[in-house]
């Protein structure tokens, strides 16, 4: 079990980016990252492929592959942090505050991002 915090993995992922205007929150590098984030259809097609290939049994080789698109989804998402000058670790907060919230507030369930 790593104890990578995410602020760490966002700094070390910013320092493997290679992209135009990258850093500079551009329209142009946002868009970048935010089409990067399609690696979340990546994560679909394999699950998907557990269920159409294999009868919903989750191999071991497709939990690592899985994990792997999980990890190349967690590189934009952090990108995505980084260009909108967002540090990772308060995205992470701010969604288990909301959460939390939510929870004490018995309105976990339903839909509306503000609720
Ligand atoms: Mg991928």
């Amino acid at each position: 079990m790593s104890t990578l915090t995410f602020n760490a993995y966002q700094t070390q992922a910013l320092s493997t980016a290679i992209y135009p205007e990258k850093g500079t929150g551009s329209a142009l590098a946002l868009a970048y990252v935010g089409l990067g984030l399609g690696e979340a259809g990546e994560v679909q097609g394999k699950l998907k492929k557990v269920i159409r290939d294999n009868g919903g049994v989750l191999t071991e080789q497709a939990r690592t592959d899985i994990g792997k698109e999980l990890g190349d989804l967690l590189w934009y998402v952090a990108g995505a942090a980084s260009e909108l000058g967002l540090d990772l670790g308060d995205v992470a907060q701010g969604n288990l505050d909301k959460l939390s919230d939510r929870q004490m507030r018995g309105v976990l369930g339903g839909s509306g991002d503000n609720r």
